[in-house]
């Protein structure tokens, strides 16, 4: 019954609540701390960063999703920005740094405009016309790129592993990951490229050197041939793909076979054989001298299958036998009964190698395969795992080069290139969110500035050099993090697909947006050992769960 004086309680007890400005700076302190922990990753020069987890696990890596991936922030607000990372790493492989760094910056100066008494709504209407302005301005000062400007996917793929510890074998990673981006380029409907780095098996085996890490036209699988009686090595294989067991089915439900006489046990055990025998006379008739089977290869099977001189390999993965008909061109036959010459795939050496510890099978030499792998080897688990990082990084930025057929410079100098452009846009625009679009263009700087200060440069200095080098019309005018001269990127060679920047630029202030949009933070009582609620105490540049960084 509603008593007319009584106050109304509409949260539960315990439940925490903050409103207004204060709600907005708090998520933008928030915002902060987490641009703040990548900052210092960015660009060639970038530090380290080493993350120690709960269980003392060690990872050293300058990837800024890695790093975003691993830390354990409990804030709302900072989660948000994590996921811009995260949803960057997947649509470009690039520029997760750039993403966050580029919203932490944008939540900063909006905070000026905040305490102008500008309304939070009108700062993210200007955002968001400046972001449409911005990707539209990249696209102008883009330049073509194909398939066949080999030089051009080098760079590319070189400037993404910038500042990795691949440093030395940089060279040897990109030619390996562009080759194995245009073996795997298909088209669609529409003629265009589709590159779809699934399609690259990258695997890792520690031993060697980095330098020993290669690319095989066709499949590394991590097995072994059943049986040691079959040819360790078979050139111009004929492949079969068989998804069903070389096996005599059991019986589902438990049945009995009365056998009366020996007679009767040898003649049931000879139909055994016989059945057994004709499935690999099935195969050897295609002329097939591989098998790799989805299911299990009974031992006598096997002894059949290697008496025919049969390579065969058993429990492939599933994944495995995709790419395998993609690289091979042989079909998977999911009833051993039908398997047909037709069916088969090809390439040219199929071969059991020891690479460290470990037999593994090479399916090498294939023509024109649809999927490749790379086999990462280096001296260590963390020098390994690093390179790993740095050629997914390399081989999805050649991927969405090729994808999108457009690249930009790098080096800050697309970034201070559209601040220019930003601003002149933002006369056009006038009234308040003229000053909203201004704020954008000046957090463009971020970058260029960044790259400065962790080169240990002077960045006020190098930002009026770059600004008056666009001025004159240097589009291409970036910071030479090596000499802290104002250089031309395109001659430097530090070439970046479009979709990096772009998406950078669009998920950036689709976060800014949405965290500005906030302004009233209710956050049920927290559990025992739970996330601290709205302003939980966290100061800026304080995030749970990150023993050692920074
Ligand atoms: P992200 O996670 O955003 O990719 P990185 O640490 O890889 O962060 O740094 C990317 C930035 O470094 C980009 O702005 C890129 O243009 C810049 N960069 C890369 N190579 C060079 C170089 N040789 N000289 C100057 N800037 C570079
Ligand atoms: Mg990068």
């Amino acid at each position: 019954m509603l008593g007319g004086q009584t106050p109304i309680i509409v949260l539960k007890e315990g439940t925490s609540r903050e409103k207004g400005k204060g709600a907005i700076h708090n998520n933008i302190s928030a915002s902060n701390a987490v641009a703040d922990a990548v900052r210092t990753t960015l660009g060639p020069k970038g530090m380290d960063k080493m993350l120690v987890n709960s269980i003392g696990d060690i990872i050293v890596t300058n990837d800024g999703v890695t790093i975003l991936k691993e830390i354990e922030v409990e804030h709302p607000a900072a989660k948000m920005l994590i996921e811009v990372a995260k949803a960057q790493d997947e649509e470009c492989g690039d520029g997760t740094t750039t993403a966050v760094v580029l919203a932490g910056e944008l939540l900063k100066r909006s905070e000026d405009l905040i305490d102008q008494n500008v309304h939070p709504t009108i700062i993210t209407s200007g955002y968001r016309l400046a972001s449409e302005k911005a990707v539209e301005i990249l696209n102008k000062i883009s330049d073509p790129v194909t398939p066949k400007d080999e030089n051009k996917l080098l760079q590319i793929a070189s400037t993404a592993m910038t500042g990795k510890t691949v440093g030395v074998v940089k060279e040897h990673l990109s030619q390996l990951s562009v080759k194995a981006v245009k073996a795997i380029l298909e088209k669609d409907s529409k003629n265009n490229y589709i590159a779809d780095i699934d399609w690259v098996k990258v695997d890792k085996k520690q031993g060697g050197s980095i330098n020993d890490t290669e690319l095989i036209e066709g499949l590394v699988i991590d097995k072994e041939r059943v049986h040691s009686g079959m040819p360790k090595s078979v050139r111009n294989a004929k492949i079969a793909l068989v998804n069903s067991a070389i096996e005599i089915k059991k019986t589902e439900v438990d049945s009995s076979i009365k056998i009366d006489s020996p007679k009767q046990l040898q003649e049931f055990l000879t139909e055994e054989e016989n059945m057994l025998r004709s499935m690999v006379d099935t195969i050897a008739k295609t002329g097939a001298s591989v098998v790799i089977c989805q299911k299990g290869i009974d031992d006598l099977a096997q002894h059949y299958l290697a008496k025919a001189k049969i390579f065969a390999i058993r429990r492939a993965k599933e994944s495995d036998m995709k790419k395998l008909a993609k690289a091979t061109g042989a079909r998977i036959v999911n009833n051993l009964k039908n398997l047909t010459k037709q069916d088969l795939g090809s390439a040219g050496r199929v071969e059991e190698r020891k690479i460290g510890n470990d037999d593994m099978t090479f399916i090498m030499e294939c023509k024109n395969p649809k999927a490749v792998s790379i086999l990462i080897r280096g001296g260590t688990e963390h020098v390994i795992d690093e390179v790993e990082r740095g050629l997914h990084d390399a081989l999805r930025t050649v991927a969405v080069a090729i994808e999108d057929g457009k690249l930009i410079t790098g080096g800050g100098s697309a970034a201070i290139e559209l601040a220019q452009a930003l601003r002149d846009y933002a006369t056009t625009v006038g009234g308040r969110e003229q000053m909203a679009i201004e704020v954008f263009a000046n957090a463009m700087e971020i970058i260029p500035r960044t790259l400065a200060e962790n080169a240990g440069l002077d960045f006020i200095n190098t930002l009026i050099d770059l600004r008056k080098e666009h001025k004159k019309g240097n589009k291409y005018a970036g910071v030479n993090v090596d000499t802290g001269k104002v250089t031309d990127m395109k001659k430097l060679n530090v070439l970046e697909p479009i979709r990096v920047g772009s998406r950078a630029i669009s998920s950036a202030t689709e976060a800014a947006i949405m965290i500005l949009r906030i302004d009233d933070v209710i956050a049920a009582k927290s559990m025992p050992g739970g996330g601290g609620g709205p302003g939980g105490g966290m100061p800026p540049g304080g995030m749970g769960g990150m023993p050692g960084m920074m």
